[in-house]
């Protein structure tokens, strides 16, 4: 027997996470499969259960003024949402886009996707790259760390069983380029197979060759966690679009990344494969940006 709470206010909901251990539930779309729930069965949750999804505080998109123009995105904003709304940088709509189908995004949330630290959840490679943060709160207060932390392991994150999730945040930048591919069976409702995301800025200057000023790049379901590496990046950032031109210049990248791009075999693909497709979109978007 387990209690069930659905709170409307945020101050009523941390009040009742600091009672003891409890499940937040915000679309339940991993919960409920991940509690046995099938046609005609109630599902069978073994602590008490908290439904966020009646609390308005959670429910906008908004940029800070305060905070340098920061996306803050909040914990109840559903997939569909984000989807849609100009202010979330195309990257991150892109990949929202691809999760499951247009059911499951009217329910499910950016929260539960992060929360559920997924290796293959589609939303994280562009969260990456975008350098997103998250803000925990309790009634003890809140804290705000970078994804990266947060995501500890495959379904371990840096929750207290006190605090929750309640605001994703998105620094303002300038990355006009941008590279979104996720590989799966089929068009829609598909696990990723693997998944990839960037972003760059390229500098044009009168009488020299164009540089690219700022590179980034995300790799989603060939490892743990999320795959960024901000040290091989550091190996693009500054060079002129000729030096990737020239020839030998994106294969030693790409066989930089090879070394750290160490997927495994499982139902939804091999290791084999999901690292050549990975490396082949790395080097399908680094020859894009040659030529621009
Ligand atoms: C048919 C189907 C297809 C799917 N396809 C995809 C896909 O293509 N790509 C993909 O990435 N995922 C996919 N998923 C997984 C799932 O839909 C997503 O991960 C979704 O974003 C989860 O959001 P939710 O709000 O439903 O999370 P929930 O199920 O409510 O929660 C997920 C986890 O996060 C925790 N949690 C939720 N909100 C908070 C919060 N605010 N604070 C703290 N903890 C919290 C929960 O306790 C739970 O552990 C699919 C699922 C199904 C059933």
């Amino acid at each position: 027997m387990v209690n069930v709470y659905r709170p409307e206010t945020l101050a009523q909901a941390l009040d009742t996470l600091s009672m003891g251990k409890l499940t937040v539930f915000s679309g339940g779309t991993d919960l409920m499969v991940q509690h046995g729930v099938r046609a005609g069965m109630s599902p069978k949750f073994e602590q008490d259960v908290l439904f966020v999804d009646a609390i308005d505080e959670l429910q906008y998109i908004a940029s800070d003024e305060q905070q340098e123009q920061a996306l803050y995105i909040g914990a109840g904003v559903v997939l569909a949402d984000i989807e849609q709304h100009p202010l979330v940088p195309s990257v991150l709509r892109q990949s929202v886009a691809k999760i499951a189908a247009p059911a499951l995004r009217n329910r499910a949330t950016l929260a539960g996707n992060i929360c559920n630290a997924s290796p293959a959840a589609d939303s994280l490679p562009a969260l990456y790259v975008l350098d997103a943060r998250v803000v925990l709160s309790s009634i003890r207060g809140q804290r705000e760390m970078p994804l990266e932390d947060f995501i500890m392991a495959p379904r371990v994150t840096a929750l207290k069983p006190d605090e929750m999730l309640t605001h994703i945040v998105i620094p303002q930048h300038d990355l006009p380029e941008e590279f979104y591919h996720k590989v799966g069976t089929r068009a829609a409702n598909a696990l990723s197979k693997l998944s990839v995301a960037g972003m760059a800025r390229i500098k044009r200057y009168p009488k020299k060759a164009p540089v690219l000023e700022e590179w980034r790049v995300a790799f989603g379901a060939v490892g743990p966690t999320v795959v960024r590496s901000r040290e091989l990046e550091s190996l693009v950032v500054g060079q002129s679009l000729q030096t990737l031109a020239k020839s030998g210049f994106i294969e030693q990248v790409v066989g930089c990344y090879r070394e750290i791009i160490r997927p495994i075999d499982d139902q939804r693909s091999t290791a084999a494969y999901r690292q050549q497709a990975s490396l082949n979109l790395l080097t399908r978007w680094l020859e894009e940006l040659s030529r621009r």
